[in-house]
């Protein structure tokens, strides 16, 4: 039902009104194209985002990848070194016990007094040297075994790094294609929505959008729910009869309303609904 408030012609505040002298734009049909025109760009703003980020995780992934690649083969270098200094520790100490043992050998037939004490003392200090020696295989033996035990656990973090790589791609190629498609169908219902939308409001639009994320905010129990301030109540009373484009003192964005969000006694046939 038309009723003779939808001939109201659209009326400006907060921003010059030049230009805009096209006859009978009907500001119930307009906020409804701006209402819907911001759902799309939610929606597009959505898939754009993903778009945008899910090669940033894929990267991410990637790298952490070839730094876990860098590591395992700087742990086995480091392996490899280990590895030679207790073969080279081993053959010392087997060196250092086999000159214990002839000596001990010759010790049995000296008897000067003398040369058993001189040869004792060397023993014994041959037994220290071979003491260190195996003090530090032990250690050597120690870092070999954590050494392992860290590849180990980086090779089976990178396969299960590899295989997730290799699933997120692909469920990143079909949500790409999925996103691209949606976004090039909103794009669709975008331009047939901004074609009938004037390009002064349009620019209006885009300006507070970019500004403040959205540009219209719908007004709920007398507040703007873009900033959540209090509408003034003059301006309420505006903004809950629709015939006026207006925008909220507090953020610029602009105001509408909902036909549930109407108090009983404001209602008219002309409200968004
Ligand atoms: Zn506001």
């Amino acid at each position: 039902m038309k009723s003779s408030v939808m001939n109201v012609r659209l009326k400006w505040t907060h921003w010059s009104p030049k230009k805009i002298d096209r006859e009978e734009i009907y500001l119930k049909d307009l906020l409804l194209k701006l209402v819907e025109l911001q759902e799309i760009d939610i929606q597009i703003d959505f898939y754009q985002e993903h778009l945008d980020s899910m090669p940033v995780e894929l990267q991410e992934m990637a790298k952490a990848i070839v730094g876990l690649r860098h590591e395992i083969d700087d742990a086995i270098a480091l392996l490899a070194t280990v590895e030679g200094e207790l073969k080279s520790k081993e053959q010392d100490i087997a060196v250092e016990q086999e000159k214990i043992k002839k000596s001990e050998r010759r010790l049995l037939s000296i008897k000067n007094l003398k040369e058993h004490d001189a040869l004792s003392r060397e023993i014994k200090l041959g037994k220290k040297v071979a003491g260190e020696i195996e003090e530090h295989i032990l250690e050597l033996i120690g870092r070999n075994e954590d050494l392992k035990k860290s590849i180990d656990k980086k090779q089976s973090d990178l396969k299960k790094y590899e295989e997730t790589i290799v699933e997120k791609k692909e469920k990143a190629e079909q949500l790409m294609t999925k996103a691209k498609e949606a976004v090039k169908d909103l794009f669709a219902q975008k331009d047939e929505i901004v074609s009938d939308i004037d390009h002064e409001i349009l620019k209006r639009y885009q300006t507070v959008k970019k500004a403040r994320g959205n540009a219209l905010a719908q007004m709920i129990n007398g507040s703007c729910t873009g900033c959540y301030m209090i509408v003034p109540p003059q301006l309420n009373i505006r903004v809950l009869k629709q015939q006026e484009f207006l925008t909220c003192p507090n953020c610029n964005r602009i105001l509408y309303v909902k036909q549930e969000n109407i108090p009983e006694n404001n209602k008219t046939d002309q409200l968004i609904n």
